[in-house]
């Protein structure tokens, strides 16, 4: 079940990933599980120090965001709110002959000579009329099609098949073959991504429950109780990192598109426009790029939106992805659902990202952020049947202020935003206008059902971008002329699974060996080091440059005799600092170490 290789960087990656242990294919020794990736021993190291950036920075580092840590698996109800499942679908065609299936807006396009039959029969005289045809390349032997042919007509019962009708056609940019067997594929067909299980010892429809398929419901669900315990007010944010299970038709790209995959997601909820304007006359409007800067309560959703695509490039940019190996996606009016304000895709350009007719890059997404209105909470208020909306004393007091026309221009336009709501999610009408008129009364009030900003990522996405990002590779050649070509990761120093390494430059020299544990042990509490006594200096260095150790440390005779040039000449207690990126050497205090490092990896 190995990956098909894309291109050759992606090959160099997946073999340097398992060579060193950052991926493993889950259940290798059985043969893998497509779609299922383990981490080693640096992989692990690497995604918990994304994880920890990511919450520290959502979270602790902010006065307006709180965490959740909710259940993989939830009542069922929740999928039916959120609509996972009746449309959480991709369409699916089948391979006749292979039985293999692919995402029908996946295939890629083909050109080709096209066979076509009307059916086939046998030397007992059975007959299949049902037609079917293949898709060879130009210049293949038509024998290759017809023997396809007889695989998907002896599928059919008919022995040894005579097929009959044939003809070709030449047909250009086909999408609709498979690219491995050339068979023409099934009509494509929803197919419910959702892993589904059963809660309890009973097999049966009430016990189905499904493995969550986005980490963000849970929130949503939680909304309330967070509310109540947290003391936050609107606008304010709930954070959670964890699984997610989506029974992918085609996982691919290593693990780009993965059926178990960790997820990092946000949601901020703000007060819906017409609350904001009320307070404060009109809303911000900002500019479409650039960061809009600190968080304004006239903010209404655009500036919020805005907002967070900025403070996530913040984040990328901070992790080592510089804003070049980005790419954006603003979805059109078309792609948008239809309770979506707008959605930024932030995209990272991948080795197996496509290039367009001119030759660039636009990457594949890493993270979607999206405005989604009041949707969630909505919907689950109508599903559960507990309300989901907050009261805002700020919003009420401004409402008594405002003059006539004001509260009738803002509450009409709350109750036709309510009212198209109520309407595309399937409520009668004369049930959607009263419910639509209570809730524009509700605003009088100071009520409202909380809008939300998603800023919704990928760990395992991320980690293969930082991977990617970081494969670099040198090449040396020796006194000899030997040259050799080794692999660097140059991982940003904050993300790197191993931050030190320490070095004795001999093994069999107590006084270096212990002056090296003893520095391992100054460390050690504060960033994760690694010890190594085996073979010359330069095999060490090369060992964490692959793993991707931004500095290496060695303690040697001048630690203890004093150097005679460097910045602490005639010190005792110094080592050597080696920089991965550029091989520079420093002497340093042994006692300066830990402020100097600490300050590069925070
Ligand atoms: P795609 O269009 O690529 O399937 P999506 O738009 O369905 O992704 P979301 O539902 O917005 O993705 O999920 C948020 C994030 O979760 C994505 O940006 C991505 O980083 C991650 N993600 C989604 N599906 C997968 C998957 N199968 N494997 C790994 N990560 C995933």
């Amino acid at each position: 079940m190995a990956e098909p290789k894309t291109n050759e960087l992606m090959e160099k990656i997946v073999s340097l990933c398992k060579r060193r242990g950052f991926v493993f294919q889950s259940s290798e020794i059985y043969g893998g599980l497509n779609g299922f990736w383990d981490y080693g021993p640096l992989g692990a190291e690497l995604k918990r120090n994304v994880k920890e950036l990511w919450w520290n920075t959502m979270t602790r580092q902010r006065d307006d965001v709180v965490g959740l840590e909710a259940t993989i698996i939830m009542h069922p109800q929740i999928w039916r709110a959120s609509g996972h499942v009746e449309t959480f679908a991709d369409l699916m065609s089948e391979c006749p002959v292979t039985k293999k299936r692919v995402r029908s807006d996946q295939v890629e396009s083909q050109t080709g000579i096209a066979y076509f039959w009307t059916g086939a029969s046998d030397a007992e005289g059975k007959v299949c009329a049902e037609p079917f045809s293949v898709l060879i390349p130009i210049g293949k032997p038509p024998e290759s099609a017809r023997k396809v042919a007889a695989q998907f007509y002896e599928l059919r019962g008919i022995k040894s098949p005579v097929v009959q009708g044939e003809r070709s056609e030449k047909l250009e940019n086909t999408v609709l073959y498979h690219p491995e067997s050339g068979a023409r594929l099934s009509e494509p067909r929803p197919f419910n991504l959702m892993f589904k299980t059963y809660v309890g010892p009973v097999e049966s429809e009430d016990n189905v429950a499904y493995l969550r398929p986005e980490t963000a419901q849970a929130i949503f669900a939680q909304f309330k109780n967070v509310l109540e315990t947290s003391r936050q007010k609107v606008p304010f944010g709930i954070a959670q990192v964890g699984k997610a299970f989506r029974n992918e038709v085609t996982p691919r790209n290593f693990t780009f598109r993965s059926r178990e995959f960790e997820q990092m997601e946000l949601e901020f909820f703000i007060k819906p426009d017409e609350a904001v304007e009320a307070a404060h006359g009109s809303v911000a409007i900002v500019p479409s790029s650039g960061h809009p800067g600190q968080p304004q309560a006239n903010w209404g959703w655009q500036a919020w939106h805005q907002y967070w695509v900025e403070e996530r490039v913040k984040f990328y940019e901070g992790i080592g992805l510089s804003r070049e190996t980005l790419g954006f996606h603003i979805q059109t009016p078309e792609e948008l659902a239809h309770y979506a304000r707008a959605t930024t895709d932030i995209l990272f350009k991948f080795p197996f990202s496509k290039k367009d007719g001119q030759g660039n890059v636009a990457g594949d997404e890493l993270e979607g952020i999206a405005a989604r209105s009041d949707f969630d909470l909505s919907q689950h208020e109508r599903f559960s049947g507990k309300p989901m909306g907050v009261f805002d004393d700020e919003l009420r007091a401004a409402w008594a202020k405002l003059d006539d026309a004001k509260k009738q221009e803002l509450s009409q336009r709350y109750h036709a935003a309510r009212l198209k709501y109520l309407l595309k999610s399937g409520v009668e009408q004369a049930r959607a206008e009263k419910q639509a008129k209570e809730n524009a009364d509700g605003l009088a009030k100071g009520q409202y059902i909380p809008h939300v900003i998603e800023p919704s990522a990928g760990v395992d996405r991320l980690i293969l971008a930082l991977i990617s990002n970081a494969y670099s590779e040198v090449t040396e050649t020796d006194d000899k002329g030997k040259s050799e070509t080794r692999v660097v990761m140059k991982f940003h120093p904050r993300v790197a699974p191993i931050k030190v390494a320490i070095f004795p430059l001999l093994k069999n020299k107590p006084d270096l060996v212990n002056k090296a544990l003893a520095i391992r042990d100054l460390l050690r509490p504060n960033m994760n080091v690694f010890y190594d006594d085996g073979g010359s200096i330069g095999r060490r260095y090369a060992r964490q440059d692959e793993a991707g150790t931004p500095f290496c440390i060695t303690v040697d005779f001048e630690t203890f005799e004093g150097v005679k040039d460097g910045t602490a000449a005639g010190e005792k207690d110094t080592v050597t600092i080696r920089y991965r990126d550029d091989g520079r050497q420093e002497r340093l205090r042994i006692s300066e170490l830990l402020a100097l490092l600490m300050e590069k990896i925070r």
